[in-house]
């Protein structure tokens, strides 16, 4: 496996192998590995030549108070795992080599982003956009995947590659969860042991919800009081940031549900904000 930490090195490969007709699956992660990002690999692996990961806490993507400075890294170990996932090139770059100084050129996606996680962190998918944008031109990957549990991010990645024609497919994966049903996520090691145990309820709420709507309630009102309700008994150190039903393509909050529904939840438990969703989608 090769460890490749340049950006010009990076590209230098990447564009050697476009030009041998080789198909390159990329993986784009923050590092701190779990399953969740393992499952993408394994993914990647089997529909590669050559897969490429990479590991970048991308300081554009992180609001002033959150956790960039804290963010779980253990790069040694992630190496390891990349090595078992059969990952042919780990990419990490730091960032001075990705953003100089006088850094100026962003990429947005206003319509996907006023609502869920782009309402309570405002620069965050002008970072991502950026740098995923970034990684696309440096890896030239013919496909990369990205995990259905950040569902907003998925959107909007796949917009902007769609609107700027980027010649990259996009891949979505479905979530990765614990035997007891809690999202996997970097940041669950923020977590005491106190708010693990509460922490599977998350998801419960979002199950309750599913079966609600299988039973006929279509008010989002009613839905959301129900599982705000359900969160308040069963994690009440819990503070729910966003707990939104909307359209699983364009991210706009829905009053009633009519069709395909996502329901999305972000909420602060103790130094963590854990996010998860759930895609309540109907036979036609
Ligand atoms: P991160 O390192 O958190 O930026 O995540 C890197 C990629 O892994 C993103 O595409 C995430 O959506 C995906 N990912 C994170 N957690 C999970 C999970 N539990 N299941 C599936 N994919 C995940």
């Amino acid at each position: 496996m090769l460890r490749i930490a340049s950006p010009a090195a990076m590209q230098e490969l990447g564009l050697v192998w476009r030009r041998e007709g080789l198909t390159v699956g990329l993986v784009p992660t923050m590092g701190y590995w779990h399953e969740g990002h393992l499952s993408l690999m394994r993914w990647a692996r089997e529909h590669c030549d050559v897969l490429v990961a990479s590991i970048f806490v991308n300081p554009t993507q992180f609001g002033p108070g959150e956790d960039l400075e804290n963010y779980p890294s253990d790069l040694e170990r992630d190496s390891e795992l990349a090595r078992e996932a059969g990952v042919d090139a780990l990419f990490t770059p730091v960032r001075d080599d990705m953003y100089a100084p006088d850094h100026g050129t962003w990429v947005t996606v206003p319509e996907l982003t006023t609502n869920l996680c782009g309402r309570s962190r405002p620069i965050h998918f002008r970072g991502v956009a950026t740098v995923v944008c970034k990684l696309f031109n440096l890896v030239q990957p013919t496909f990369a995947v990205f995990g259905e549990k950040d569902w907003q991010q998925l959107a909007v990645i796949r917009k902007m590659t769609r609107e700027l024609d980027i010649p990259v497919r996009i891949e979505g994966r479905p979530i990765m969860r614990e035997a007891d049903g809690l999202a996997m996520s970097s940041r669950n090691v923020y977590l005491t042991p106190e708010e693990r145990a509460v922490a599977p309820h998350i998801r419960r709420g979002l199950l309750l919800l599913e079966d609600l709507v299988r039973s006929g309630q279509t008010d989002a009102d009613a839905l959301r009081a129900a599982v705000g309700k359900y969160y308040e008994a069963h994690i009440p150190m819990g503070r729910l940031d966003y707990l939104e039903l909307v359209d699983p393509a364009t991210i706009e909050t829905v009053e009633r549900v009519r069709d395909d529904v996502l329901a999305a939840v972000a909420l602060r438990l103790g130094k963590a904000r854990l996010i998860d969703n759930i895609h309540v989608a109907f036979e036609r």
